[in-house]
């Protein structure tokens, strides 16, 4: 299929893109790496009157640090953000969790900004957002909000950004000392996509106690979902294997699985909770080994 016609803008800046979407409003989609618009417009589930190119704005592709937080541009692609040294050493899971991300030409042309603006139920950023306690910053003609990604994810495809707003960067928060983290998931085999997928960030005290634990997970339910259950499971204690497999029981307590063709509810819910186990041993020898 070829999409309907469209009339296409390439703005070279960030404001001409805003009072570009800002005139147009909902007749008017933002194209980033085009990964999944394309393929929607294809298909014509999604038929915008307008595209806006965002693809030439440079500002919005760079990795930087900034009063101690890592700041991602949302242009940046997932191979940018997989192979930033930067991002390895500030904020490992992410780095991690971009490699896990479909394909190579998925990686080498999707961004995190569309990604999270399109925030797919299967999708693997949000799981790492959620566990680092992320920042997202979104612009409009009347000027930016920030909006923690706790707050970000609303329903099945559906965030906090309103009609007029670009995603512009995410803000990761620098991470206590003896920190450890990890992203693992179970693949869906033709696309990638994540049928359940765990990111898991945990900080260890000077005993080697639990100090915190954050556990993001995708895949399984309309929304990315903190296991808060199973973070307060964890809370003060000693790690121990019998520990582990308890709280990642509980990973999914309180949700409603998705069913598809894919996978059934009970399935979802049982491999959330065999990768979160899986993603807090690896965070937990990261911490012990304080290797992010
Ligand atoms: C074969 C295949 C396999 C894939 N496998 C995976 C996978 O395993 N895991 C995974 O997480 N993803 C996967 N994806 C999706 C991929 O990560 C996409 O890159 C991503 O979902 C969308 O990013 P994009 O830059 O391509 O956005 P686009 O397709 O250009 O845009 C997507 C949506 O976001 C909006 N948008 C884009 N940028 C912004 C912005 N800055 N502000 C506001 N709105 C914006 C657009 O208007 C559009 O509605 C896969 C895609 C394909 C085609």
């Amino acid at each position: 299929m070829i999409p309907a016609a469209f009339e296409y803008f390439a703005p070279k800046s960030l404001d001409d893109a805003l009072r570009l979407v800002e005139r147009h409003g909902d007749e008017a989609k933002l194209l980033a790496g085009g990964q999944s618009l394309i393929p929607l417009m294809k298909l014509r589930l999604s038929v915008p009157r307008y595209v806006v190119d965002i693809g030439r704005i440079r500002s919005l592709r760079s990795i930087r640090e900034e009063g101690g937080w890592l700041v991602i541009g949302a242009l940046s692609t997932h191979h940018d953000v997989e192979s930033s040294e930067m991002v390895r050493l500030m904020a490992p899971l992410l780095a991690e969790t971009a490699s896990e991300i479909g394909d190579v030409q998925v990686r080498n042309r999707g961004t995190i900004g569309g990604s999270l603006s399109h925030s797919d139920p299967a999708a693997d950023y949000p799981a790492a957002m959620l566990a680092l306690d992320a920042q997202i910053v979104a612009a409009s003609s009347s000027g930016t909000r920030t909006i923690h990604a706790s707050e970000f994810f609303l329903d099945l495809m559906t965030t906090q950004l309103r009609p007029g707003e670009i995603l512009t960067e995410v803000r990761i928060p620098r991470l206590p000392e003896r920190s450890g983290s990890a992203y693992r998931k179970l693949h869906q085999p033709a696309s990638g996509f994540a049928l359940a997928g765990a990111a898991v960030r945990v900080s260890l005290d000077e005993v080697g106690k639990i100090a915190s634990a954050a556990i993001g997970i995708t895949g399984v339910a309309v929304r990315p979902f903190r296991a808060s259950g199973a973070e307060a499971m964890l809370a003060g204690k000693k790690p121990s294997p019998k520990l582990l497999a308890d709280a990642s029981e509980k990973v999914a307590d309180g949700v409603e699985p998705l069913a598809d063709i894919h996978a059934s509810a009970a399935y979802r819910r049982a491999a959330a909770s065999v990768y979160a186990r899986r993603a807090l041993e690896a965070a937990l020898a990261r911490a012990e080994g304080e290797k992010g």
